[in-house]
């Protein structure tokens, strides 16, 4: 009985580099890993080993046979992947899985003097660099972040309720007490150390600091109160030291999350989460009892494109459509929106929709008493937050008006610019080569490459920094230390 990949796959590849039989795609060196939403098991090679499922770091990999009635889609999922799949043109074996010829990225000479390198951030960025310098060179780190405690958005981002996605704070967690690292937690760069100093103190710094301000949406009414952006709900629930614990006033019956991406759907999962189901997590003890004694009937997400292009990820969405205790719902308020659904082939994220149910729903009236809900308006862009002295509703697309107590703005987080460092204050990132600001200096994850992609896209980007890094050693560009 072959194993599946499921919901929470962390696309680090850390399955393909185990699998004895290369039944795991798309492989790192295949050209839609980086694009990928998630990896795939191909049912008919995969020797059920559970090697995979061994090595998985957020718990992912299941046999088929295991899976819970919620992850059986996921069966389906991974065959399909594999259903059309050709072999390549240059390949005349028909076996999609023949190893590639080896590649050695890298060259480090043997009388390689150990580097002290220091890394600005513990999130997965910062410890996918750790761990390459750890386990790949002889450098000796120090591993610094403004806050007490280490993990970053592993920590502070991943949603509580995906207690398998935090798992991999364990994977990284075990390289905090690595001979070659010293942890200096609570250090702040340009407040406690400037980057001169520590870039003197180093051989090389690298900046992992990730994207912590929130995008603006740039229309009328947006800062009124009662409408927030999803970084700060993110931190309430997820108890961030900047953040007070009762930051979230959750007594509106109806909230409106303007965007679709993975992060508004952590928001609307957790808003209308049953809180039983959330104790015992690692969310707040104040944001679950404020969620004891909540309001929210219903969350609406609201996406400016279509189903076709919804920013969420399929394996989110199928999750959402598989819980009981909330009805997913479509606003049937345009034709187009039911004939893209009902037009999308095996695989499109629009077939996600079909089956679930729609309305054409009346925003004028209070959210209806019964299950909660999280209705999906889509084609509908926000226009202005209406409001005296607080959100009374929101203005979208066609003069619609959606009443609500709550507008939660998750249109994508945003990096800020660091004391001594450039910054493209265009991208909201620090411009660099291959990760190299200067000689000496590098960055990695959503500073370097900006707010996209979930946490194992930081392996390969931090591969990558962690490469030009290297080279730079290697070919006398790092400044010798004062
Ligand atoms: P995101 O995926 O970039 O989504 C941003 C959303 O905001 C999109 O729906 C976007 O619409 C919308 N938007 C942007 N500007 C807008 C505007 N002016 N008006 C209306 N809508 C606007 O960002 P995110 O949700 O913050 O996620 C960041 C990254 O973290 C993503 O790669 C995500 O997958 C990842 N993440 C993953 C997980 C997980 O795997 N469980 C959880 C959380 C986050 P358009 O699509 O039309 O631009």
């Amino acid at each position: 009985m072959p194993y599946a990949i499921t919901q929470t796959c962390c696309n680090d590849a850390t399955c393909v580099k185990v699998c004895p039989v290369n039944c795991i795609h798309p492989t790192p060196d295949e050209p839609d890993f980086g694009t990928t939403e998630m990896l795939y098991i191909d049912p008919s090679t995969c020797i059920d080993c559970g090697a995979c499922a061994d090595a998985c770091p957020v718990d992912a990999i299941f046999p088929v046979e295991r899976l819970t009635a919620q992850l059986r889609p996921y069966a389906e999922v991974n065959a399909a992947y594999f259903a059309d799949r050709e072999p390549p043109q240059s390949d005349p074996t028909p076996n999609f899985h023949r190893w590639g010829p080896p590649v050695f990225h890298r060259n480090i000479p043997s009388d390689f003097a150990p580097l002290d390198v220091a890394v600005v951030g513990t999130g997965p960025a910062g410890m996918y660099a750790v761990e390459d310098l750890l386990l790949h060179t002889n450098c000796r780190v120090t591993l610094i972040d403004r806050l007490p405690v280490a993990g970053g958005l592993v920590r502070y981002g991943v949603a509580p309720d995906h207690p398998s996605t935090k798992k991999i704070g364990e994977t990284f967690s075990r390289f905090h007490t690595h001979p070659r690292l010293r942890m200096r937690l609570g250090v702040e760069v340009g407040k406690d150390v400037t980057a001169d100093e520590l870039a003197a103190k180093h051989d090389a710094v690298i900046y992992a600091v990730g994207a912590s301000a929130a995008r603006s949406l740039g229309i009328p009414g947006e800062d009124l109160p009662g409408s927030v952006p999803a970084t700060e709900v993110v931190a309430w629930y997820n108890g961030h030291p900047d953040v007070p614990a009762d930051a979230i006033d959750l007594s509106a019956e109806r909230v409106v999350v303007v965007g679709t991406g993975n992060v508004a759907l952590d928001v609307a999962r957790i808003l209308t989460s049953d809180p039983k189901a959330l104790a015992g997590t690692t969310i707040s003890p104040a944001a679950l009892a404020q969620l004891r004694s909540s309001k929210v009937r219903e969350v609406v997400l609201l996406a400016r494109r279509g189903p076709d292009a919804a920013a969420y990820t399929s394996p989110e969405l199928l999750a959402l459509t598989q819980r009981d205790d909330v009805d997913l719902v479509v606003d049937d308020h345009d034709p187009q929106i039911a004939s893209t659904i009902d037009a999308a082939g095996p695989g499109e994220k629009a077939a996600l929709l079909k089956g679930i149910q729609r309305e054409a729903v009346d925003w004028s009236a209070p959210p209806r008493h019964g299950k909660r809900r999280i209705v999906l308006r889509f084609n509908s862009a926000p226009q202005e937050v209406l409001g005296d002295t607080q959100v009374r509703a929101l203005r979208v697309t066609g003069d619609v008006e959606i009443a609500a107590g709550r507008v939660i703005r998750a249109v994508g987080y945003r990096g800020t610019a660091l004391p001594g460092l450039p910054f493209d204050a265009e991208t909201g990132t620090v411009p660099h080569e291959g990760g190299r600001v200067r000689p000496g200096t590098y960055v990695v994850g959503w500073i370097k490459r900006g707010p996209s992609g979930g946490i194992g896209a930081n392996r390969t980007c931090a591969q990558e920094t962690v490469g030009t890094l290297l080279d730079d050693a290697v070919a006398g560009r790092l400044a010798k230390r004062r």
